[in-house]
């Protein structure tokens, strides 16, 4: 038999806090119920926020936490030309096309609707340009990004986000690409992460019937929330797991505070 193959993939662009230890913990619990296997992922593509000193401190925190993972452990930096290669072949296929507006430029052409991260649609300027006209661009050197064809797409689902950006400007790739090529090459079948994803769960697996791949099974957690009710950010220091250890809190405090006791 298959073991069932869960993941956690935390971005190093902050501390770990109690909301990505819940999530580690339960990607733990669910994997050896399961007797499955736990591998880590580091979701570094994006390069602006990304810093090395970040995934040593994923690395410290979760074996403080009592966690164990597999090596070695996928870094997506590394992996550029596994996206890349895919974005090729859902260029082939028509489903993605180049996008070489800036920021400003798309907004100045968006379309009064909104995607469920609030941002207005994409108006569809680089979604005509001929495809001679676009490879040009591209082997002169043009920042673009990546963006889905909605309007060939035809899913019922992922409509919501419009021509999504899959790819960004300035970095070879982007999480929707990345994460849905890592889950398939990884061979994981449970996906199990927090609920503010799972409004991009449908442009996963879009990416997943356009590019032939397993769809794993999705699970999307709730939130742990601060003693304010708010939501958990690795902007507010004071629920880093760091920060809670600096106070003395054990592994095991942290685990009972979580419920997994
Ligand atoms: N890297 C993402 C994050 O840290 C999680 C991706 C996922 O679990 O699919 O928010």
């Amino acid at each position: 038999m298959n073991r069932p193959v869960f993941r956690f993939a935390p971005s190093p662009n902050g501390y770990l806090h109690l909301g990505h230890a819940y999530s580690a913990l339960l990607n733990a619990a669910m994997a050896s119920a399961a007797q499955g296997r736990l591998l880590l992922r580091i979701e570094d593509t994006d390069e602006s926020r990304s810093r090395p000193h970040f995934v040593q401190a994923i690395f410290e925190d979760l074996a403080w936490l009592g966690l164990a993972w597999e090596e070695p452990v996928r870094v997506q930096s590394e992996h550029f030309s596994d996206y890349e290669a895919n974005l090729a072949r859902l260029w082939r296929m028509d489903a993605i096309y180049p996008c070489f507006c800036s920021r400003k430029k798309a907004l100045a052409h968006a379309l009064a609707s909104r995607d469920p991260d609030g941002q207005p649609h994409y108006g569809g300027t680089c979604r005509t340009l001929s495809p001679g006209e676009a490879e040009q661009r591209i082997s002169r050197g043009d920042v673009h990004g990546w963006r889905i064809d909605m309007t060939r797409a035809a899913d019922a689902e992922a409509t919501v986000w419009g021509d999504a950006m899959i790819a960004k400007r300035h970095v070879g790739s982007s999480y929707h690409i990345a994460v849905v090529t890592d889950d398939a090459l990884q061979g994981v079948t449970h996906v199990v992460r927090g609920m503010d994803i799972e409004p991009a769960t449908p442009l996963h697996r879009l990416l997943q019937r356009l590019l032939g791949l397993p769809t794993p099974q999705y699970f999307h957690h709730a939130l742990i929330r601060g003693d304010d009710g708010k939501k958990l950010s690795k902007s507010i220091a004071s629920t880093s797991l760091r920060a809670l250890r600096s106070d003395g809190a054990t592994a095991e405090d942290i685990r009972r505070r979580l419920g997994f006791n």
